[in-house]
């Protein structure tokens, strides 16, 4: 099976600094590192290290080349990954020593995709496969109404939030993915809580509490406990932990097994410092007895 990721693409540009800083105040930075991220791209590289064959739907400006390379490099099918004539989108991080961060994204060609450009990756998929997508590009609506007549299961991680999206979604969605945050605007948007929305699976991800799936079949709400580990930067766990929980159910994993292999992947990406160049493989997982 595949994962169809319509996802962005970002150059990260990750300030250290001493505190987050207040309006007005100039601060200057401890250290300074560039890489690849964006929610789609993280997505990616997590459901790739954790050996799925992931199709990446997405877009760089002529400075982003070295990003698809990169996803390329880290086993990323980029075949549907187009070069337009705009900027590659970036995130411009600031990250302080307890490991709180601030996020400004400019999209930039992530939002210059084009439905024929995604009706034509879509066109490859088989029944079964998934079809993932989160908020930072354009055109959800469209792709997962394509998918969805395709046969295709329909994953949403609804990050940033955006309520209209969720709305336009909901009645293609098999499964949705939040952080508590979201949750809560959920909550406030649509005035419904996570189990009230219809959608077969929902996972709510809460930090060092773990996570909580309602699995709508069922009507069973089950809690997931994180493990143990001194964070040092939470960037991407929770792109890490969809990423992950998508490859396990891509190779058949039962929900409860796919949220274990998520977890873990998650807990050892809040120890390191980056995005999608330091999500950890599949053996470094495996190798994880003890927690950190
Ligand atoms: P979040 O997006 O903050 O909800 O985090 C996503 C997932 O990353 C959680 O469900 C946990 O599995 C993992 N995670 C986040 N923060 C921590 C932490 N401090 N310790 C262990 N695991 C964490």
């Amino acid at each position: 099976m595949a994962i169809y990721n319509l996802g962005s693409i970002n150059a990260d540009l990750l300030y250290s600094v001493p505190h987050l800083p207040r309006p007005g105040e100039t601060l200057a930075a401890t250290g300074f590192r560039r890489g690849l991220g964006g929610k789609g791209a993280n997505m990616s590289v997590a459901a790739a290290r954790g050996a799925a064959h992931v199709v990446h739907i997405g877009a760089v400006g002529p400075d982003g080349r070295w990003a698809r390379d990169l996803l390329t490099e880290y086993g990323v099918d980029t075949r549907h990954i187009s070069v337009v004539d705009d900027v590659t989108g970036h995130a411009i991080i600031l990250l302080d020593p307890a490991g709180e961060n601030t996020i400004v994204i400019n999209p930039g060609a992530n939002h210059a995709m084009t439905e024929d450009q995604i009706g034509l990756a879509l066109s490859e998929a088989s029944p079964g496969d998934i079809l993932l997508m989160q908020n930072e590009t354009t055109h959800q609506a469209f792709c997962a109404k394509t998918g969805s007549d395709l046969g295709l299961r329909v994953i949403y991680a609804a990050a940033p939030f955006d309520a209209e999206a969720v709305r336009a979604l909901l009645p293609v969605m098999d499964m949705l993915v939040l952080n508590a945050v979201e949750a809560d605007q959920l909550q406030q948007a649509l005035g419904m809580a996570p189990d009230a929305l219809g959608v077969s699976d929902v996972i709510v991800t809460l930090g060092a509490d773990g996570c909580r799936w309602f699995h709508a079949e069922t009507g069973q709400v089950r809690d997931f406990p994180a493990l143990p580990v001194t964070p040092v930067d939470t960037t991407g766990a929770g792109d890490t932990f969809t990423g992950y929980l998508l490859a396990g159910l891509d190779r058949g994993q039962p929900m409860e097994q796919a949220i274990g292999l998520a977890t873990k992947a998650a807990a050892l990406m809040v120890t390191r410092i980056g995005t999608a160049d330091v999500i950890p493989d599949l053996l470094e997982i495996q190798q994880m007895t003890q927690p950190r």
